[in-house]
């Protein structure tokens, strides 16, 4: 790479271009090339990097370490492993203008592709103590260099290039390279276990265990050093945001497994499995892992952050990267936990997911039912006894939200709806667990039970006009701006 030539216009076909932009946001950054319409050969590559990107980076190894102990200069390691995670895009993009596609199951190999989107890989030394130095790959992988010789490798004088290139599929199956693209990573709803954007390693339950770990040591130490001196200790909410949530991306990838099915991209002729569903076992083990992330304890904040954080000072204001909170201007660790547990939520209650654990399960009773899915989640948040009063506050918070999602998908027409009649079902045993426990518990469980049996009463009165309360948003995470258009 040089810097363009004085006089050179960043348009001119005759150079392949990485512009370095500035937007308003951490936007995506893009990959694309001019081709000739006639051959489809590829004339030009050109790349948009944005340079806010690395903000995300930094924040995310700012929450984990004691940033700025020594006053107000970074630890060294924030930038380098940000300019890591540049140094990766820069490769991915570039991949782009080479015409490959993403292949979100990557992570899976190994890190086998620049072309997945890649979660910073923290972990903890044999002393417990966070390192960054395989926070991303180095270079291009595997899968990189098996589609740059499926694309441009010139056989020689008389060969049978079809053949030929049919051989280096064989081979890439042979030795074990998965390749899955957008429409199977992306969708809440998506069902292949080993394919995810932002996800690490080849087991996804591992490595959520591995990453709530990290969080918790993280945690453990957030304080006034994680921000320079002379900030305002308000900005350490924006620290905190990517930390307290450093499970998010996992947590999808986790749930793909429940109602998971392991497909390829199969061909007439290739030898691939064309799909089997996930192990029952697996499943029930993702749903375990999965349900650990609504948690009282998981979710509640040490006393000890919680009263680090004051509101914005006059000249700042809350941001869509910060919590969406219900206290007006003060820090709402609520409103984090809430979030949080209801995106779990929206990922064990997604309809389509749903509609596969019913399928899988009348084939085979030996997997995980929709009852016994519903049954899992609710069960815990009877055990709210030996909790702390904020403990208690946040179960709460899940289950209404855990009823709003069944009442939503008891009233949807557009699903399956032998899931809509299993969720009734499971909302008429409800209905009958907190009339009886309603009389059996303190003032604040007695009005969180009578606010559920009023959402239930409302519902059945009139399900078609039954509006379900609006699910708090996450932060932003991944890159903001067009969503239609992602690199
Ligand atoms: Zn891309």
């Amino acid at each position: 790479m040089k810097v363009l030539p004085e006089g050179a216009d960043p348009m001119d076909v005759r150079y392949n271009v990485i512009n370095w932009v500035h937007r308003s946001t951490r936007g995506w950054s893009y990959g694309s090339s001019v081709t000739d319409p006639r051959t489809g050969e590829i004339i030009k590559g050109h790349v948009l990097l944005g340079s806010l990107r690395v903000r995300q980076d930094f924040l995310i190894a700012q929450g984990m370490v004691e940033a700025y102990a020594n006053g107000t200069v970074a630890d060294p390691r924030l930038k380098e492993m940000a300019l890591a995670r540049l140094r990766q895009l820069s490769a991915h993009e570039v991949g782009h203008t080479l015409g490959l596609a993403h292949n979100f199951a990557a992570s899976y190999n190994d890190r086998a592709s620049v072309m997945d989107y890649p979660h910073p890989y923290i972990t903890l030394d044999a002393q417990g103590k966070m390192d960054f130095s395989k926070a991303y790959a180095t270079g291009i992988g595997e899968w990189d260099k098996r589609m740059i010789l499926f694309g441009y490798q010139d056989f020689p004088e008389g060969s049978n290039e079809g053949a030929e290139l049919q051989k280096i599929i064989q081979d890439n199956i042979k030795m074990g390279l998965l390749y899955l693209s957008d429409q199977d990573g992306r969708p809440p709803y998506a069902a292949h276990p080993y394919t995810h954007v932002w996800d690490n390693g080849n087991n996804a339950v591992e490595e959520l265990h591995r990453l709530m770990k990290v969080r918790e040591t993280a945690l453990a130490s957030f304080g006034e050093k994680n921000i320079p001196v002379g900030a305002p200790m308000a900005s350490l909410e924006s620290v905190l945001v990517p930390l307290y949530l450093a499970h998010r991306y996992q947590a999808d990838a986790v749930a793909k497994s429940i109602g998971g099915v392991n497909y390829t991209y199969a061909m007439r002729g290739d030898g691939q499995v064309a799909n089997t569903p996930v192990a029952p076992q697996a499943q029930r083990e993702a749903l375990k892992a999965l349900l650990e992330t609504l948690n009282p304890a998981f979710l509640a904040l040490p006393e000890r952050i919680i009263a680090l954080i004051p509101p914005q000072p006059l000249g700042y204001s809350r941001d869509r990267e910060m919590f969406r909170i219900n206290t007006g201007m003060t820090f709402d660790p609520l409103a984090a936990a809430e979030s949080s547990a209801a995106n779990t939520l929206s990922l064990i209650f997604d309809p389509m997911r749903l509609a596969r654990v019913l399928e899988q399960h009348a084939r085979n009773s030996q997997y995980p039912s929709v009852m016994e899915i519903f049954d899992q989640v609710f069960d815990p948040f009877q055990n709210v006894k030996d909790l702390s009063g904020f403990q208690q506050e946040i179960s709460r918070l899940s289950e209404k939200a855990a009823l709003q999602h069944l009442l939503q998908l008891a009233g949807d027409r557009e699903i399956q709806q032998q899931v809509s009649a299993l969720a009734l079902q499971k909302i008429r045993q409800l209905d009958s667990v907190y009339e009886r426990l309603l009389y059996k518990t303190d003032s604040s469980q007695e009005a969180h039970y009578r606010y559920l049996l009023e959402q239930i009463r409302l519902f059945r009165d009139n399900p078609g006009q039954y509006k379900v309360p609006p699910m708090p948003a996450l932060p932003d995470g991944a890159p903001i701006g067009c969503s239609e258009d992602w690199h």
